[in-house]
């Protein structure tokens, strides 16, 4: 497997077109390009921060990809992204201003196509189908951008986890309720990335994210853009640069045990791995893995009460809530109301999906275990 990575200082136009240049000419990119390519790019615009907060894909990288197909005559791009929250022009008109988008028009289409597509999975998988925005299921070439980034519920975020926005809107939240557990919903992330297939992924780790990711964490930069075809290697490789585990980030190891993975054949390309990198914060929410503690089935009844006690939950700190309701929107539980103003949760029902401390603007929400 091919892993290119080269350090870009920061965010400088010719330098991360450089960057791309580079990788793609090591990739052999120019080769899959035909003309009439419909081409999809895939950017991480998780919820509307401006680009200087290590959130979103940055525009300069997405238009030094879009310059770089544009030099080889290919004029049908379209960003398609589905952020969290709702998925309509109102909501996705203000992500794409807020991210820095709007500036690449007109050389590349925002996506205004708020329909999706019911694509078909293998027989053995557990989700028979999945729903996917419209751009998306009909391209021709995918090639998915993400940002690093620590995560409060898979613990890492990189080019498997970017594709869960391809599911439209609500539906979202919904995958989360039908898929409580982390085994299961990593499960249904590695079956999603089977079926939408990015024929190319690259990461934005220019600037990345530590603590609590994927929106309410703090900057660690990496000064590093890199890109691989085979984005389930790449994510061990990324993981293991933030100084995580990659074995114990539930999606890398079950890509890894699928033959996804596979970290013994990385062919490093460009510049070399700076010495003495930082390892990221990771989020509150990473809970103690004792299942190994004891052997056998008392180990097992260890782990099962260690996990309830360790479970961790959504606290409101009511100074910063401004009772806008994004919480309540996303929550697939629906155990958040919104009353005078203030985000009132039940403890009964959360499922620790965080997908409410993702969606809240002012960083209002934190983590609390049940001890
Ligand atoms: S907790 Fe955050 S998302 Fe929820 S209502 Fe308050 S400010 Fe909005
Ligand atoms: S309250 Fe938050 S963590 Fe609990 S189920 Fe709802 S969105 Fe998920």
């Amino acid at each position: 497997m091919l892993q290119t990575l080269y350090h870009v200082s920061t965010y400088d136009e010719s330098l991360i077109y450089q960057a791309i240049c580079n990788s793609f000419e090591a990739l052999g990119v120019a080769g899959d390009m035909k003309p009439g390519l419909k081409v999809a790019i895939k950017p991480n615009l998780v919820t509307a921060k401006s680009p200087e907060f290590p959130v979103t894909t940055h525009p300069l990288v997405i238009k030094a990809v879009v310059r770089w197909l544009r030099e080889h005559q290919i004029t049908d791009i379209t960003l398609a992204e589905s952020s969290g929250g709702l998925y309509n022009a109102e909501h996705m008109n203000a992500i794409y201003t807020t991210c820095g988008m709007k500036q690449l028009e007109p050389d590349l289409a925002l996506n205004m196509d708020f329909s999706s597509k019911t694509i078909h999975t293998k027989e053995d998988f557990y989700n028979r189908s999945f729903s996917v925005i419209t751009p998306i299921a009909e391209a021709d070439y995918i090639i998915n951008i993400c940002k690093l980034k620590t995560h409060a519920m898979t613990g890492y975020s990189g080019g498997i986890k970017n594709l869960f926005g391809v599911i439209p809107g609500l539906e979202k939240p919904q995958m989360h309720y039908r898929w409580p557990d982390i085994k299961d919903f990593s499960r249904m992330l590695l079956e999603l990335a089977q079926t939408v297939k990015p024929n190319l992924t690259i990461i934005d780790a220019i600037d990345a994210m530590e603590g609590n990711g994927p929106t309410g964490g703090t900057s660690h930069p990496l000064h590093m853009i890199m890109a691989a075809r085979d984005f389930y290697t790449q994510d061990y490789f990324a993981a293991g640069l933030m100084g995580l585990e990659p074995m114990e980030i539930e999606m890398i190891r079950q890509a890894v045990d699928l033959g996804l993975a596979n970290p013994s054949d990385i062919h490093l390309h460009g510049d070399s791995i700076p010495e003495n990198l930082t390892p990221f914060q990771v989020p509150d929410t990473k809970n103690l893995d004792f299942s190994g503690v004891l052997p056998g089935k008392l180990g097992k009844y260890f782990a099962k009460i260690a996990a309830k006690v360790l479970k961790s939950y959504p606290q409101v700190h009511k100074d910063l809530c401004v009772g806008c309701g994004k919480c309540a929107e996303s929550c697939p539980a629906h155990i958040i109301n919104i009353k005078n103003k203030k985000a009132v949760f039940k403890k009964k029902g959360c499922i620790s999906c965080f997908c409410c401390q993702e969606m809240c603007p002012m960083k209002a929400i934190s983590v609390k275990r049940a001890l």
